[in-house]
């Protein structure tokens, strides 16, 4: 997906910001990897992980920058999954990227492992969870980031395989994983990907984001994940409307790191 067509996307659909938040997985013992979408005149395009250009993206992203100028913000962030496998080479990328925007996120088990991989059928899952949650929480306790994205991110694969978790088990954890978010004055994410897929789960659910709030969480970002134009902008009018239903009167973006406040209208 290009840049200018994120952009240009982005307009149609009545954004005046975006945040472009690709995947950076970082392994205990592999290099670190992204699903890197943007496609620039950038060697970033093939090149993820230690010898990645992120010079030559950061000139495109500076060059949509300029064609939108006084039409659209465009922040660059990154999505730095497990920084706590790899801590020295999660800390080297994240300096050499300078991002506006880091979302803290866990994709692997226990280590290395896409939760993709998982065949849930055979195992418990109730303890994976718990233990996914326990993994979640390490992160925001001791890591870098600005946002912890998708906290609930096991339920999208759960559900879409057609099982189920009671979530009011785990209330302990979640709380314990808001309380620490929010004792480091940072936040979480709202991923709205959900809307656009055949199954349709929010990560998280918004009872989780109200308890979040209840718990004295301020900084809440919406997210599109979205990895082909078409879901650029349309979950986030929808997910949006879903907040400002649920009460949420404000959401955060981030601009060097530090979060901007804006009433959802
Ligand atoms: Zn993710």
């Amino acid at each position: 997906m290009e840049i200018s067509t994120i952009a240009e996307r982005a307009v149609e659909n009545g954004m005046s910001e975006i945040c472009l938040t690709d995947h950076l997985d970082i392994f205990a013992n592999e290099i670190p990897r992204g699903h890197f979408s943007f496609t620039g005149t950038g060697e970033y395009r093939f090149t993820w992980g230690d010898s990645m250009d992120m010079d030559a993206l950061k000139r495109d992203v500076e060059e949509v920058r300029k064609e939108y100028a006084g039409r659209l913000s465009i922040r660059l962030g990154i999505e730095l999954g497990q920084p706590q496998d790899n801590p020295e080479v999660a800390l080297r990328l994240v300096e050499k990227l300078q991002p506006d925007f880091i979302i803290g996120s866990i994709h692997t088990m226990p280590v290395d492992r896409d939760l993709y991989f998982f065949d849930f059928g055979k195992m418990d899952i109730e303890a994976f969870f718990r233990e996914y949650l326990d993994r979640e929480i390490e992160l925001a306790k001791h890591y870098d980031y600005d946002v912890i994205g998708h906290c609930t991110y096991p339920l999208r694969y759960l559900t879409e395989r057609g099982f189920s978790l009671d979530l009011s088990r785990y209330a302990d954890q979640f709380r314990e994983l808001f309380s620490s978010v929010i004792a480091r004055g940072k936040g979480i994410e709202f991923n709205v990907a959900g809307i656009c897929r055949e199954v349709r789960v929010l990560l998280p659910e918004l009872p989780l984001i109200r308890e979040y709030l209840r718990l004295g969480g301020e900084i809440l970002t919406i997210g599109s994940d979205s990895h082909v134009p078409e879901h650029v902008g349309a979950p986030i009018k929808e997910g949006l409307m879903l907040l400002k239903e649920a009460g949420v009167k404000r959401i955060a973006s981030f601009s060097e790191r530090k979060p901007v406040f804006h009433e959802i209208g």
